[in-house]
């Protein structure tokens, strides 16, 4: 017999904690604080949303409107008020991913389905999401049975978690678009340094953006020189205006001028780290972007 008193009691199953842990996260970081002048403010808001997310038996009674996250009574908490500029599309893909009662597969479907992913990333296998677990290598060293998160595959078809699938997806579908050329387009201009002109698959990873050192596989040498006087001044004086990427800068600015001249590679990549992202490693078939974790120290 279920009653009603019996369906009171609090049970949250073991497979639904990691997706209550990652919207703590993301709401904490995208709603507005209760206590934005008290030095311990923002750990009392996360923890008010560890308790309500705790509280709310059923994920499915959450709604999410263009001012407010509205909790199972119906209370609503607004939007941080940076939301419609920093993450337009959050209503529509915490929506997306109730719909979807919070299965990260089915949800990635929703968000092909409502249109919320660029085009070009339809089919099977276009596009890839980095493993954490194995740390794309596709195994763990094999001592043994391999990375059974990606079948060995050192990434997913989908993003591994909800907060994985948010921090991608809320800034809506253009920012995607636009950061895939920038980067293909900075690989581009690499081939005269040695980095094979050739058609390389995505593969998107969420975590720390990092906008002072090159990605892994760019090659050094002939691109600007972090050992000479010239560059080193450049270097201290994009720090000293503050610039968001003063090791790029430094080499834009060192870059030959004139129509002989080989375009430049560094252009590119510091507009995809002005647009958030950031490319993470070239290699012979792949190009890692990174974006930030929603809730995360960049994000
Ligand atoms: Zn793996």
């Amino acid at each position: 017999m279920r009653g009603p008193r019996i369906r009171k009691i609090a049970y949250v199953p073991e497979a639904e904690r990691p997706v209550r842990n990652d919207l703590v996260r993301v709401l904490t970081a995208a709603t507005a604080s209760f206590y934005p002048k008290d030095a311990r403010g923002d750990a009392m808001h996360a923890e008010r949303w560890r308790v309500r997310i705790h509280r709310t038996r059923d994920l499915g009674k959450l709604r999410y409107t263009a001012s407010s996250v509205h909790l199972a009574n119906n209370h609503p908490v607004k939007w941080h008020k940076d939301q419609p500029k920093r993450w337009p599309a959050l209503p529509a893909v915490l929506t997306a991913i109730r719909d979807a009662r919070h299965d990260m597969a089915a949800a990635w479907e929703t968000f092909f389905a409502r249109g919320m992913l660029p085009e070009s990333w339809v089919g099977e296998g276009v596009r890839r999401f980095w493993c954490d677990a194995c740390e794309g290598s596709g195994d763990r060293n094999g001592w043994y049975n391999g990375c059974t998160t990606c079948e060995n595959k050192g990434a997913t078809a989908a993003p591994p978690s909800l907060a994985w699938a948010v921090s991608l997806t809320v800034r809506g579908v253009e920012p995607l678009v636009r950061a895939e050329l920038l980067a293909r387009e900075a690989v581009a201009r690499l081939a005269p340094f040695g980095v094979a002109a050739r058609e390389r698959r995505v593969v998107w990873r969420v975590g720390e953006v990092n906008t002072s050192d090159p990605p892994k596989g760019w090659p050094g040498g002939c691109l600007g020189s972090p050992d000479s006087e010239a560059w080193t001044d450049l270097w201290q004086a994009a720090v000293g205006e503050g610039h968001f990427a003063p090791w790029w800068k430094a080499h834009i600015e060192m870059w030959p001028k004139g129509d002989a001249a080989p375009l430049c590679p560094h252009e590119p990549a510091m507009e995809l780290l002005g647009l958030g992202f950031a490319l993470d490693a070239v290699d012979a078939d792949t190009i890692v972007l990174v974006c930030p974790l929603l809730g995360g120290a960049h994000g």
